[in-house]
């Protein structure tokens, strides 16, 4: 008997990921996280995680509890004699190795595709063209290990190899088509906000009464937070017209939208040095930095954004007081006066590289990243930020959490933010 076919039900998978490396540490385990989300994007629900080692009893026990309705296997499918997963699925489905012929033309396409001929091919590697019989075979256009699917009393377990890119070609060009033919699983329609400026719990507090009404409308919401950002996720499941599920999402973000307008900056994968790029971009405008605390790690976010040449003039590490008064022109009375991290010193950095570049913009940094050189006045994490621009300079001190590395992710984070803040008054009045 197959799995239930196109039934309405809810459909559910959960994933085995196969290696001693990911027990130890050695190797994070990253195949769940993107599996789980391409699985909830087509609408199939994630509802178990499992990590093992290259052990076979280990995960002959894994195979027999599964519960749902599809068991992704990612790991152990390499030619060293420490991948056994092959051996110990031919013994959970009664099945035994044999030479697959279209996989064997896989591996040897492989190794012709990068110049070697096909008799040179090594043994190890043909052997990975051994599969079980009773398999169905998946073709990996990046590596030498195939994907396997078997069905089995109404449920699919499907292997692929641990190499996360060779595992995403398998489940993008073969597991997902198949499982949607399979299963029929509901569509699910999503539109996800990425917003900064407030922390995850301040964010739930301001939207509780617009949350509260989500479940009537049949929409769920996901915070995703990671530092200096939240995601928010707005979905809902599609029935047989996916026109009015795509209505009832943009009604609940079009509220969104009149709820937190300051603090969403974007949709989708769209980042914030994307989005002041755009914004530059359209008014024909330049950006010159001057990065004490950040060290360059605001020039990194920003030049990693294709065509930021077209915006983006350079700029100054201002670290040592030395470069602060022979680059940007601070006064050494000023520093001695108020110390670097301070907004009187931010205000003249970004003020001093927008003349020493002759950029429309500029955005200073200056703080204390830790974990030593904190003060009861002035503790770790203390970052005042200034941005200067053709009507003068503004600025704003942050205190963030955590680690040295956190601190400068989220005072960049908080610049980018505040600039892009600064730029959308200009941006409306040039549209005018
Ligand atoms: P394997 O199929 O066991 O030969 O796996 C090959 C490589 O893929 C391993 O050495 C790991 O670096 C990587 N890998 C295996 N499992 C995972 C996983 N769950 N997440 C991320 N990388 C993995
Ligand atoms: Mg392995």
């Amino acid at each position: 008997m197959g799995p239930a076919r196109g039934t309405g039900k809810e459909v559910t998978a959960e994933c085995l990921c196969i290696g001693d490396e990911l027990l130890i540490g050695q190797t994070l385990d990253t195949n769940s996280a993107w599996m789980g989300q391409e699985l909830g994007l087509s609408g199939i629900r994630p509802v178990l995680t499992r990590i093992v080692g290259d052990d076979k009893e280990v995960i002959l026990e894994a195979l027999r509890t599964a519960r749902a309705d599809i068991v992704l296997m990612t790991g152990g499918l390499g030619p060293t004699k420490d991948d056994i997963t092959k051996r110990t699925l031919c013994e959970f489905f009664g099945t035994r190795l044999v030479r697959n012929a279209e996989a064997e033309a896989c591996v040897i396409s492989l190794f012709t595709k990068m110049g070697r001929k096909a008799h040179e091919v090594k043994p190890a590697d043909l052997a990975q063209a051994m599969l079980p019989e009773s398999c169905t075979m998946l073709p990996n256009k990046l590596g030498t290990a195939s994907g396997m699917w078997f069905e089995r009393d109404g449920r699919v377990y499907v292997s692929m190899p641990g190499v996360p890119y060779e595992m995403m070609g398998i489940m993008q060009n073969s597991v997902l088509p198949r499982l949607r033919d399979l299963f029929h699983p509901p569509t699910i329609v999503h539109r996800t906000l990425q917003t900064t400026g407030m922390g995850e719990t301040l964010l739930a507090e301001r939207l509780e009464e617009w949350e509260n009404n989500l479940a009537m409308e049949g929409i769920h919401l996901a915070y995703l937070p990671s530092p200096g950002l939240v995601k928010l996720r707005v979905s809902t499941y599609a029935g047989a017209d996916p026109t009015e599920a795509v209505a009832r999402v943009d009604r609940q973000v079009a509220l969104l939208y009149g709820l937190i307008p300051e603090l969403i900056y974007g949709e989708g994968r769209q980042q914030l040095e994307e989005v002041i790029g755009g914004q530059l971009k359209e008014l024909g405008q330049t950006l010159a930095l001057a990065e004490s605390c950040t060290g360059g790690y605001l020039s990194h976010l920003i030049t990693s954004i294709p065509g930021s040449s077209a915006y983006y003039i350079g700029g100054v590490v201002s670290y040592a007081n030395a470069v602060k008064m022979e680059e940007l022109g601070i006064a050494s009375d000023m520093l001695e006066l108020n110390g670097a991290v301070s907004r009187p010193v931010a205000e003249r950095m970004a003020e001093g590289v927008r003349k020493a570049l002759k950029s429309d913009w500029a955005i200073a940094t200056t703080g204390v990243a830790g974990p030593d050189g904190g003060t009861a006045e002035m503790p770790v994490g203390t970052v005042w930020i200034a941005v200067a621009g053709p009507n003068g300079v503004t600025s704003s001190k942050g205190v963030f959490m955590g680690t040295r590395d956190l601190v400068i992710r989220r005072s960049a984070i908080a610049a980018l933010n505040m600039l892009r803040k600064e730029l959308i008054p200009v941006r409306a009045t040039a549209a005018e």
